[in-house]
Order: C-alpha cells, then structure tokens, then sequence
C-alpha cells in the first residue's frame, strides 16, 4: 500500500467484529481513521456525506440492506463505482455473487491480520 493514512468505511451489524476490525486497522499503522457503519443503507449514507474514503470493508449479512445490494448501488453510482471494496463474510457461499456484482477482494471471516493488510495492499493503489 502507498498510503499510510487511509480512511476505511468498515460496514457490520456486529458491534463486536466492527470494533475488533477497527483495532486491527488502526494497529496496523496504515489506517488512519475508521468510519463504522451497520449496514448498507447506512453506509450509503456516510459516503454521501464524505469524499475522502479510501476503502470499504463490506460484510454480507446485514439487516435493512446487505452487503451485495449495497455492492450493487456503489457500482451503479458514477461517484462510487471506483471505490474499492473488501468483501468480509463468514459465508463462502457468498464468494461468486461478491466477485459478480463487483468486489475487488474477498476474506473469510474470522479476519487474520495478515491476510486483511495483504488483501488491502492489492487493491489499494
Ligand atoms: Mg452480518
């Protein structure tokens, strides 16, 4: 990764992977802010009010709106269709529509440091 301060938008309706996932990031040393968000419509909306994030973290599973119909509204939007995002799920199944509808990568969770900074390092420019 060439940047060392990244904004990261992390999208979980568990309160509890949101907070192990922003301590990860922020640890890492190349995070340097983490906007938490529900789920999808909430998430929509944060990057409605911001220009300057630089990664999403996306989990699948989320009440009022999951991660591959948010996947699809970023992708549809000419302002967010760039963006890259991070599927994070404990579904495999999920892997192809993930691909499909427009993930730049893919983890198992439970997330492994190791794997999310590589993971971040290839998507991110
Ligand atoms: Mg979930």
């Amino acid at each position: 990764m060439s940047k060392d301060n990244l904004i990261v938008l992390a999208v979980d309706d568990d309160l509890i992977n949101l907070k192990l996932l922003k301590a990860m990031l922020i640890k890492s040393g190349k995070v340097q802010e983490v906007i938490e968000a529900r789920n999808g419509s909430d998430a929509i909306g944060q990057l409605k009010t911001r220009n300057d994030i630089d990664l999403i973290l996306l989990d699948i599973i989320m009440p009022v709106m999951g991660g591959i119909e948010m996947l699809k509204v970023v992708r549809a939007d000419d302002n967010l269709r760039q963006l890259p995002i991070i599927v994070l799920t404990t579904d495999e199944t999920k892997k192809n529509d993930a691909l499909e509808f427009g993930a730049n990568g893919f983890l198992m969770k439970p997330i492994r440091n190791d794997d999310l900074m590589k993971k971040m390092a290839t998507v991110i420019v």
